[in-house]
Order: structure tokens, then sequence, then C-alpha cells
């Protein structure tokens, strides 16, 4: 039995003139796969009713359709109107859910001093649904649905990500969805995370371990400095699977850092872990990004011991103790001032491994020697000294950021032995 097929179709006007930037299409991506639904296309469009009538028919050919977004009050909102022209059915008025958006709103009109008199006409226009519906909720003042479309079940969620999130939980639990689940399957999936390779090289030892000639599903990402393969694969083709995990796992050795999904702060502080070491950070041009990213792991705090923020080069001369003579001569932004740097952190806050970032995040501060996006890293750790020197194109935050994921990434491999 084939898997069932989804569309994503993300209504809003704000959406397409990119005043909102579209994060359900992406929960709802995650969340489809994780049920093992099959997600085709994802469709944006705007408010008009004739736009959001096309998007609809054209996507029936799935067997779901999810809907974000128009479930309010205004003369903008017209998912549900939209949907039930297409099933064919009227709209008609949903007791249960007036009386829960009428309570809603007299609070929310109460608490902000407005007169309730002014929701009568929103509420009553949110509680209007495709007869036949399977209403969901409300979360908040739009209820979620579900609706037969012809051959294809269509779940319309409200756009606000918290309210169409939490309806999302409750789908499974619904008749028409749960049969559609019974469907669904599982593919096996696997991801690799390559560090310290071209996205060519990668794709040259996808190539030689045999591709996805056996029926496997792989797509290969660059993202964040890594390369991600996804390798994807029907529960019947699992020999191709780990035919090629086995190729990949053989051609790319070391690079190959991690086999999950987990971020790259969780293996900094598991490797630091399983080494017994702690840790502590001196950052220049990073502002305590790569201390900050760290923290966001639970259970830092038995490896992180803390970070300096040293910006100024008083900072790094009376706090870290970099040499006078060293910023004078070679400058803040130099290999040596990030040794300088790793070794005073390391020496002031007694941690095994330091950690430095010094540079030129931009946009001005840049020499035709020390250009924009220059910065010199180093680890200073009981397995030695590692050190880099890298020009990072792009924006200001775009070298920070990659700053601290190549530190996070030098501190991994230190740690790692
Ligand atoms: P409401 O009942 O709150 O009006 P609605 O279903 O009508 O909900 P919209 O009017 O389309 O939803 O959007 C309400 C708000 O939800 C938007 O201002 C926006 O902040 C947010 N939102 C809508 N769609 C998305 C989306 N795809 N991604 C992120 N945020 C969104």
């Amino acid at each position: 039995v084939a898997r069932p097929t989804a569309a994503v179709l993300v209504t809003g006007s704000e959406i397409l003139l990119g005043l909102t930037r579209d994060r359900n299409s992406g929960f709802l991506g995650r969340g489809l796969d994780a049920l093992g639904i099959d997600l085709r296309r994802v469709l944006t469009v705007g408010d008009a009713e004739e736009d959001l009538a096309r998007a609809l028919g054209e996507l029936r050919l799935h067997d779901l359709i999810v809907t974000s977004g128009g479930l309010g009050p205004t003369h903008d909102d017209r998912t549900v109107a939209v949907v039930a022209a297409v099933a064919g059915v009227p709209l008609v008025l949903h007791e249960p859910t007036l009386e829960a958006i009428r309570e809603r709103t007299a609070i929310f009109a109460r608490q902000r001093g407005l007169d309730p008199e002014s929701f009568v006409a929103g509420n009553r226009k949110q509680a209007l649904v495709p007869e036949g519906a399977d209403v969901l909720g409300p979360v908040g003042t739009a209820p979620g649905l579900l609706v037969e479309l012809g051959p294809s079940l269509c779940v319309v969620l409200p756009g606000p990500p918290s309210e169409l999130e939490r309806l999302w939980r409750v789908l499974p639990e619904r008749p028409a969805f749960a049969a559609l689940l019974e469907r669904a399957g599982h593919l096996q999936r696997r991801m690799l995370r390559v560090f310290g390779q071209s996205e060519s090289a990668v794709a040259d030892a996808f190539a030689a371990a045999g591709g996805d000639g056996g029926g496997t599903l792989t797509t290969i990402c660059a993202r964040r400095l890594e390369i991600e393969i996804l390798i994807r694969a029907e529960p019947s083709k699992e020999s191709a699977f780990e035919r090629l995990l086995a190729g990949l796992r053989e051609r790319l050795g070391t690079a190959i850092y991690a086999e999950d999904e987990r971020p790259l702060e969780a293996h900094v502080v598991e490797r630091l872990h399983a080494r017994g070491w702690t840790a502590a950070t001196a950052e220049s041009c990073t502002g305590g990004l790569v201390a900050a990213r760290l923290t966001e792991v639970p259970g830092a705090s038995d490896v992180l011991l803390g970070g300096v923020v040293a910006y100024a080069n008083e900072v790094k001369r009376d706090v870290l103790g970099v040499p006078d003579a060293l910023l004078r001569d070679v400058g803040a932004v130099s290999a040596d001032a990030a040794k300088a740097m790793a070794e005073g952190v390391r020496r002031v806050t007694r941690a095994d491994a330091g950690v430095a970032v010094t540079g030129i995040a931009g946009p001005d501060g840049g020499t035709p020697e020390k250009p924009v996006g220059l910065v010199y890293l180093h680890v200073s750790s009981p397995a030695g000294d590692a050190a880099r020197r890298i020009v990072f194109p792009g924006a200001r935050t775009d070298v920070q950021q990659w700053a601290a994921t190549t530190a996070l990434h030098m501190l991994r491999q230190a740690a790692a032995g």
C-alpha cells in the first residue's frame, strides 16, 4: 500500500509580501514526516479567493491537504468559505464553537476595556464551518477543521504558529485523520553530519558509494559550515540503506562527526564530558556567542566554566593577560592574539581547554591585509594547540555565527583526540 501523500497550503498576503516569515510549513513538514506521511508540495498563496480555490483544486490529488491561516474575523480571512465552496457544502453555524469564542472574546474585551458588542460579527464569522466538518478546538478564537474534499482530507488550521501547533497535536485522535495514518509508513532515516569537506567531495563519495541506485532517497545539504547527508529509505530497501551508509562511512571516515540530528553544541558538550575536560571561552568579535551556544545544552554546566568577552584591547590585556607588545606589534586580530587569549582564559579559569576567537566582523574596520570577515581561532588544551585563520564572506551576523560554529567544531575536534 502506498504511503499517503500530502500538500501544505500556506495562506496570507503578509507571507507573500515578506512581512511575516513562514514558520508553519517547516513545522508541518517535520510533523508529517514524523507521522510517516509523504509531503510532496508546499504552496503559498495570498488572500484572494480565486487563488485559494485554484490552489485547493490543484492540491486535491493528494490524500491530505493542510492549510495554514485565514481563519480570522476580518474580510481577508477567507479560507473556510473557500474550502466549503470547493467541497460543495454550505457554511453552518457551529454553536459550541460560537459559545467558546464568545467566552474568550468577552474576557479579552474586559481585559482591554473594549466593547464586547464589537466582537459579535467576528465571533459569528469564526464559528461558521462547512457542513459536516469535524471541528477542533478552538485554542485561539478560530477552530481547526477536518473537511472531506472529494478524495482528499483537508485539515484547516489557524495561522498563528502556537495555535497551529497545538491543534496539530490533537489530529491523530480524529477518526478521519486516524484512518489516513493507518496507511502511513515510516521511512528508515539517518543523518550523516560532515565537517571539513567540500560539497563536491561529499557528492563524489556519495556517487562512489552507489548513490541512490538501490532505491534510497538522499538529500545533501550544506548548512552551518557542515554538510548534512540525509538518507531515507522504505523499509523494504533496508539492505540498500545499509550499503549506502557503509559506503559513505568508508569514504568520508572521521569527516563524519555525527550520525544524528542533535545540535553541534550538544556534541561538543558530550565530547568534553567524555574526555573529562572543562572548557572556557575568550571571545572578541563573537561577543560571547560561543559560550551562549554551549549554554543552550542542558548539562553544559558540567563542562563549561565560563567565558570572557574581551572586546577591547584593555580587557584582552588586563583580564586575559595578552601582552601589550603583542597587541601593539601584531594587533588584536592575529594568530598570536588568539593563542594568547586561549591560553589566558585557560589560566584565569583553570579550565582544561580554552577556545578563543578574534576577528573583524564588519561591516567597517577592514584593511587590505586584514579584510572584513577575517577571523583567527585558537584552541589550547591538554591535547595541544589548534589554530585557524579564515576569511568568512558575508554580513556581520553571518561572520559571527560562522566563527562561533568553527570555534565549536575546533573544541569538539580537540576533545575527540
Ligand atoms: P487569527 O484568528 O489570529 O486571525 P488566522 O488563521 O486568520 O488567525 P492569519 O490571519 O493568517 O491567521 O495570521 C495571524 C497571525 O499569525 C499573523 O499575523 C502572523 O503573525 C501569524 N502567521 C500566520 N501564518 C503564519 C505562518 N505561516 N508562519 C508564521 N506566522 C504566521
